[in-house]
């Protein structure tokens, strides 16, 4: 096992301290003074160390990350992209850190109409009527909106509808997000050109269909261009159109889901309007809805009266899905964000997006094999190197890329070819940036050629080289004593 940093509890010295506290103001109230039955049996087993070695080891940790501040960051169908600065000089300002959800709403003004402010700008750029800010991530705003539609269907007493159709090129939380639902995901075919067969799509409506789960572009990048068609479909057998908007970058400025007849749809915060992934959270999933449905938007939400905002909890609603209002701060970024853009720069966003992906896609389409031809939208798909006789698979491209100081792209996804690498350069990448990406690509095409081991073998400078990734699905090292167990393994 490859042993990069020690863990913290290794530094642990019995007895160092890395704080020093001020003499207790009331002495009679020290642990001392606690009930016993209070009290814990053993001591729990936390590193005792200096503040300098605190801070040595968690440096020495963030060392061996890699995040879209250290290089190139393509991941495909995740929209990594700058995470302006001004956003957090303004979420960390004292008057936001200070804030308590309990506070008094007349206290809170101004904070309600940032909420209120930032619906109205998310229903402009997406064509959808209300917004509710509450959901704390992607799926957890495609888990809201499909209790709307559920709710939908069930308020009108059609208990049948109970199906969702998803199409087979659709992010996998889609379908997870049906099941948590309750209801049961019908997957739907692509045809070749990567869009969703109409034939397919006819066939699978019934008076049992809730509604559809679409992402536009899809998530080969490609643009559904018979949405219209689609959703005349859908709405004539009774069903809604949910919109993945998690990464909507390639509609700003062009397009609204809500023209295209969507009836419901969630924005990822953390993707398109820039706010940071952070460990898998925390995320920003708002949830939009067409003026129908906009009773079912969950509790509690933030009304307006006379220039005074007050906060409401409706019986209509589905519930409420949230703590109190989801991530304040994340959204608070992404008002930021949009403020900063402007009206008049919010609509490049699409434009430079799309044309970023093309430029990428058009630039290695000699070198690696596009199963899909033509005009693609924020993201491009390729399956693997054209020269196949290698033996240079996906994998290995993405590994050796990291060598060159880039995060990879998306890989074997979508699931629609085998060797899928799913590129997206967002519009905040400079010429340059994609210019030295490309060279690398094509690098790595001619290393494939010429010294394939040296890219089976890849990635040599990270600090963590090819793992065996059966074996650590196998044997998972989740915990402090796994890890030691797996250590007196190998000895
Ligand atoms: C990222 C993503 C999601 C899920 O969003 P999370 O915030 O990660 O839950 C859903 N759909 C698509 C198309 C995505 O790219």
């Amino acid at each position: 096992m490859v042993k990069n940093t020690p863990l913290i509890f290794e530094i642990s010295e019995k007895g160092r301290v890395g704080y020093s506290l001020p003499k207790p103001l009331y002495p009679e109230y020290s642990v001392d003074t606690l009930d016993f039955s209070l009290l814990r049996e053993e001591l729990p087993n936390l590193p005792e160390t200096s503040e300098l070695n605190v801070i040595r080891h968690f440096t020495n940790i963030s060392k061996l990350n890699f995040g879209v501040e250290n290089g190139f960051y393509p991941l495909g169908s995740c929209t990594m992209k700058y995470n302006p600065k001004i956003n957090e000089e303004i979420a960390s300002m004292g008057i936001f850190n200070r804030l308590h959800p309990y506070q008094s709403v007349s206290s809170v003004q101004g904070v309600l109409k940032i909420y209120d402010e930032l619906q109205r700008m998310l229903s402009n750029l997406s064509g959808l009527d209300e917004f509710s800010l509450n959901p704390y991530a992607g799926a957890h705003g495609e888990l809201t909106g499909l209790m709307i539609m559920k709710k939908y269907h069930e308020d009108r007493q059609d208990f049948k509808r109970t199906k969702v159709l998803v199409p087979d090129s659709a992010h996998g939380t889609n379908p997870a997000s049906a099941t948590v639902c309750g209801l049961e995901s019908v997957e739907i075919k692509s045809n070749i050109h990567g869009k969703v067969d109409l034939d397919s799509l006819k066939a699978a409506l019934n008076d049992e269909i809730a509604g559809i789960m679409l992402t536009n572009p899809n998530t080969l990048g490609i643009f559904e261009s018979d949405i219209a068609e689609i959703a005349k479909l859908v709405h004539e057998a009774g069903g809604l159109l949910y919109y993945d908007g998690a990464n909507m970058n390639a509609l700003l400025g062009v397009s609204r889901p809500g023209d295209m007849g969507f009836d419901i749809c969630h924005i990822n915060l953390h993707k398109t309007f820039s706010t940071p992934h952070g460990g898998g959270g925390p995320g920003s999933g708002p949830v939009g809805v067409k003026k129908h449905l906009a009773h079912l938007l969950p509790n509690p939400r933030v009304k307006k009266q006379d220039e005074y905002f007050y906060i409401e909890n409706s019986k209509e609603a589905i519930g409420q899905i949230s703590s109190f209002f989801g991530n304040f701060k994340v959204w608070l970024r992404a008002y930021v964000y949009i403020l900063t853009l402007g009206k008049e720069n919010i609509v490049n966003v699409g434009p430079y997006a799309v044309l970023n992906a093309n430029y990428v896609k058009e630039r290695l389409k000699e070198d690696y094999l596009l199963p899909i031809k033509g005009f693609c939208m924020h993201e491009c798909v390729f399956d693997g190197l054209v020269d196949q006789s290698t033996g240079v698979r996906t994998l290995d491209v993405a590994k050796r890329i990291l060598d060159f100081g880039m995060h990879a792209p998306t890989i074997y996804f979508p699931l629609l070819f085998h060797q899928s690498i799913m590129i997206e350069p967002t519009e905040t990448e400079s010429l340059l940036a994609l210019n030295h990406f490309v060279d690398v690509m094509k690098k790595i095409a001619v290393e494939a050629k010429e010294n394939p081991d040296l890219v089976k073998s890849a990635p040599h400078t990270t600090p963590i080289s090819r793992i065996d990734e059966v074996f650590a699905a196998k044997r998972m090292i989740l915990t402090y004593k796994d890890y030691l167990d797996a250590q007196l393994d190998t000895e």
